[in-house]
């Protein structure tokens, strides 16, 4: 099997008709880089910048999450790195920000909404990943996303930390990609009116079966209720592809689903156009994806959407998988 993988390493993401995709690889921290380059990804679909607020007492200034994110963004190169902005709240909590207790932390004071709530802190961090995208080839994800307000008030934001820097002359990405996590049901549902205000989607889909289910994702007792392949999550991940596709933009998938290889020719038949993973998973995932056709994965995703329980998508990938 190692064999296989090292021999595929170099080789695109590509179908037996001929249709690539792009596999990348989740990040956790910067000093991971290296070893992620040498894995053969193609780049970070997800980099949780979390990493830099956390287990401390004050917040990272503008110069230390610059220097953070130039260091990525330098060691990939020409590869694209997604950065996304700070998601804490829910199980995450942050000492230098005193953040509520709350009665339901997952469904409260989170992700964007502290950004939004703390344009001052968020500003921060727009300013450092700008400056950080002259050094390489970073985009920008938001996670979180329930409201079109919050999308556009994000991007003003990041507008307004544009601004700041070309009135200091200070070099950054004029082009840079804006991206938003779908992670929440509400979003999914009006993917096409997001379409139209980013550059991709990524789908989250650790958050969105928590949410789409109404189960907890870090609670065992119903543990057994939470699935990706719950064919109401699937309908929802169809529907983001679709409507990505038809305004012209495209989708990743940066939850554990995208490094399960029994799940890759289902998004593969869905549309999925990048999939970000676990780096060590990511060559059984290549070695899915090379060994069937497109036309082969889309009717399969096509019988899957007809489905009506986890158990029945769960047998029906098996009962195909090589
Ligand atoms: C997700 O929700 O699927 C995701 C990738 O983000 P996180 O696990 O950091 O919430
Ligand atoms: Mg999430």
């Amino acid at each position: 099997e190692r064999q296989l993988y090292e021999a595929i390493k170099e080789l695109p993401a590509e179908t037996t008709d001929g249709h690539c995709v792009h596999l990348m690889a989740n990040m956790a921290v910067p000093e991971e880089s290296d070893a992620l380059i040498e894995s053969g990804v193609e780049g970070i679909g997800l980099f949780r910048s979390e990493f830099l607020f956390m287990d401390r007492s004050t917040l990272p200034d503008e110069a230390e999450q610059f220097a953070a994110y130039k260091h990525v963004a330098a060691a990939f190169g020409d590869k694209p790195v997604i950065i996304r902005t700070l998601d804490v709240g829910g199980d995450k909590h942050l000492p230098a920000l005193a953040l509520p207790q709350e009665e339901n932390p997952f469904l409260g004071f989170r992700a964007m909404r502290i950004s939004l709530a703390r344009p001052e802190l968020f500003l921060v961090q727009l300013r450092a990943l700008l400056r950080a995208s002259a050094f390489g080839r970073l985009l920008i994800m938001f996670p979180m996303i329930s409201h079109m307000e919050q999308l556009r008030e994000a991007k003003r934001l990041l507008e307004q930390a544009k601004a700041e820097l070309r009135a200091e002359g200070i070099a950054f990405d004029e082009n840079i990609a804006v991206g938003m996590m779908m992670e929440i049901p509400g979003a999914c549902l009006q993917a096409d009116v997001f379409a139209k205000e980013v550059d991709f989607f990524s789908i989250g889909t650790n958050d969105l079966v928590q949410y789409t289910l109404a189960v907890d994702r870090m609670n065992a007792n119903i543990a057994e209720l939470y699935s990706y392949y719950h064919p109401a999550v699937l309908r929802l991940i169809s529907q983001v592809i679709e409507a990505s596709h038809r305004a012209g933009i495209w989708t990743g998938l940066c939850g554990e689903m995208a490094g399960d290889p029994l799940a890759t020719k289902l998004l593969l038949g869905l549309g999925l156009d990048e999939f970000s993973g676990a780096a060590s998973v990511m060559p059984k995932v290549k070695e899915r994806i090379r060994s069937t056709s497109l036309e082969e994965a889309k009717r399969l995703a096509e019988h899957v959407l007809t489905l009506s329980t986890v158990d029945e998508v769960v047998q029906y990938l098996k009962d195909r998988a090589l």
